[in-house]
């Protein structure tokens, strides 16, 4: 058979298709689409490439065993070149999707809404834990109280004002009422210690209850923390140097303090304790009612018939007591003005305390 193309027009054609081989630059292609038009572009049924692989069978014998392989090697080589570029596009095209499907796993978590304690409780907390350190154990008792462990022990008499259902909530009607003050748990206290014969620090933190107008300086639920220390030998000197270091512990140590003679029944002598105003320099403003004084705990030396009533021998031990009202102590340690913000739970009212939080 005659050969149809010469062996010159073939070596044309050859180098045709490796030039624009070379100018197609599979090795870099920007991306897999672009690859596939190379290739169906040479490797293609009509192909530039395959065209010239066709091609040879026009040729010579002798040619065409010559030119065969070398054809077969451009194919070779461009096929190794397309999976090389290939490969070189789908890792760059999975690293891509890889990369912004991305989670960054160092970044900080959405923080979860966190429980905490009411300035209310930190307050109390922080009361009891200056007696704490002073030695003094944590006493709890009854809400629900009968009237001899609320009023009769404490030397307040059935004909007593307290007693009055207008300060108290009597349940039942008879005989069961409310506490209206932690000395209730001052009195079992003592009653369980008695027969012991040892000396005894207590503090009584709790919720107590009264008949009271709700405004902005009173509430029917509001929170104590008494204190009660039995001793031999103890009194009003051993009172006054306790409240002293306990309040310059609880609101500084430059707090100065005052005592006023007072009544309770329960007590006697009694007092009252004022520190110096802090909001202002003791010239007077509406946080101490202009006198540069806020009073801020009620005190006193046990009286002998309240030890005698709970089986302490009045003539062996003597003791002092103390009640802080908690509210009172929140509000002036930040600077509340109406009580019923710290029971209303509106957040961002509660959230200004959350840096006092321990
Ligand atoms: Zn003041």
């Amino acid at each position: 058979m005659e050969p149809t193309t010469s062996r010159a027009a073939w070596d044309q054609a050859y180098a045709r298709v490796e030039s624009s081989l070379h100018a197609a630059g599979v090795a870099d292609t920007a991306d897999l689409p672009k690859l596939e038009e190379v290739r169906v572009r040479f490797l293609g049924r009509k192909g530039e490439l395959t065209e010239l692989l066709k091609s040879l069978k026009d040729l010579r014998l002798d040619d065409k065993r010559e030119l065969g392989p070398k054809a077969q090697a451009l194919k070779t080589a461009l096929e190794a070149e397309l999976a090389a570029a290939k490969d070189r596009l789908e890792e760059a095209s999975d690293a891509q999707t890889l990369n912004e499907d991305a989670v960054d796993l160092t970044l900080p978590s959405l923080r979860p809404p966190r429980g905490r304690l009411h300035p209310l409780t930190t307050t109390l907390h922080s009361i009891a834990a200056v007696f704490q350190s002073m030695g003094y154990s944590w006493a709890e008792g009854p809400f629900i109280e009968d009237e001899y462990h609320n009023f009769s022990a404490l030397n307040m008499p059935d004909d007593h004002p307290a007693r009055d259902s207008q300060d108290t909530f009597y349940l039942d009607g008879v005989n069961r009422l409310l506490r209206t003050h932690t000395s209730n748990v001052q009195i079992r206290t003592l009653e369980n210690h008695a027969a012991k014969g040892k000396p005894l620090r207590v503090v009584c933190p709790g919720r107590v209850f009264r008949h009271e107008q709700i405004d902005a300086t009173h509430s029917a639920v509001f929170h104590q923390v008494e204190g009660l220390v039995v001793d031999r030998g103890v009194g009003f000197a051993d009172l006054k140097g306790h409240l002293q270091a306990s309040l310059e512990r609880l609101l500084g140590a430059a707090t100065k303090t005052r005592f006023r003679p007072s009544y309770f029944p329960f007590t006697e002598p009694s007092t009252e304790v004022d520190v110096k105003c802090f909001f202002c320099p003791g010239t007077g403003c509406p946080s101490c009612k202009h006198t540069g004084w806020i009073e801020i705990l009620g005190a006193g030396v046990v009286n002998p018939k309240v030890l005698s009533c709970a089986g302490w021998d009045p003539e062996k031990w003597t003791g002092f007591a103390f009640g802080f009202g908690v509210e009172r102590v929140a509000m002036l340690m930040h600077g509340v003005r109406d009580l019923r913000d710290f029971y209303t739970n509106d957040l961002r009212f509660l959230r200004q305390f959350d840096e006092d939080f321990v």
